[in-house]
């Protein structure tokens, strides 16, 4: 609570130099943020679109990623004081450098949650306050559309409401029949997360699975 109220007095510094005003100043940001440049999201090949290549999608389902930095330095920095301390500054600061939204028409905006446990120790999901104010400035919906299975819970269950639109660690809990679902994720690393979450949404009935991340391993 006390932390809360002193994240919104205290201004923001600067994590690299320390000047007052925003987390990463712009003399900084220039100097100690690593572009991403485009690639398969899943195999690391360069491309200039961030489409998944043919045989990273035919596994994945994913059609592609806009990242905007390398998991690296201070991207690493701001997104530990992000998850970690409930940075707020660096939340805001994140949110607004995702790269813009590639489709925007039947398009809804949603998140990876992360896992039950961090989520509780945390008390929130800071994939999910990116994807709201990622939708919000962009003017598009978002709807919470991911949840994590709990495997333990599915035994009894018959064997077709089990796999019903389930796949991996994931359940899809509403129809997205037709739509672009833009899906919001702080780290990209293997791909493997967001592949799983991409091909339950196609099982929901979602036309295309785009993610925006802050950064990519
Ligand atoms: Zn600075
Ligand atoms: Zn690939």
């Amino acid at each position: 609570m006390l932390e809360q109220l002193l994240n919104i007095i205290a201004p923001d510094e600067c994590l690299v130099c320390g000047k007052e005003g925003v987390c990463v100043c712009q003399k900084c940001s220039g100097s100690s943020l690593l572009v991403k440049k485009p690639a398969c999201v899943m195999c690391n090949r360069l491309n200039t679109t961030g489409k998944t290549c043919p045989n990273c999608y035919a596994k994945s389902r994913l059609s592609g990623a806009s990242v905007a930095y390398r998991y690296e330095g201070t991207a690493k920095d701001l997104i530990f004081a992000m998850k970690y301390q409930n940075h707020r500054g660096a939340m805001r600061y994140l949110a607004a450098r995702l790269p813009d939204p590639k489709y925007q028409a039947a398009a809804v905006v949603s998140f990876v949650p992360s896992d039950g446990r961090s989520r509780r120790q945390r008390g929130y999901d800071q994939a999910e306050l990116l994807a709201r104010r990622y939708a919000k400035a962009n003017g598009m919906e978002f709807v919470a559309l991911l949840a994590r299975v709990r495997h333990t819970k599915q035994v009894g269950q018959s064997r077709s409401n089990r796999l019903k639109n389930i796949q991996g660690n994931f359940i899809c809990h509403k129809s997205v029949i037709g739509k672009t679902v833009i899906l919001v994720d702080d780290v990209i690393t293997t791909g493997a997360t967001v592949g799983e979450c991409a091909k339950v949404l196609k099982l929901a009935g979602a036309k295309r699975v785009w993610a925006v991340a802050v950064a990519k391993g």
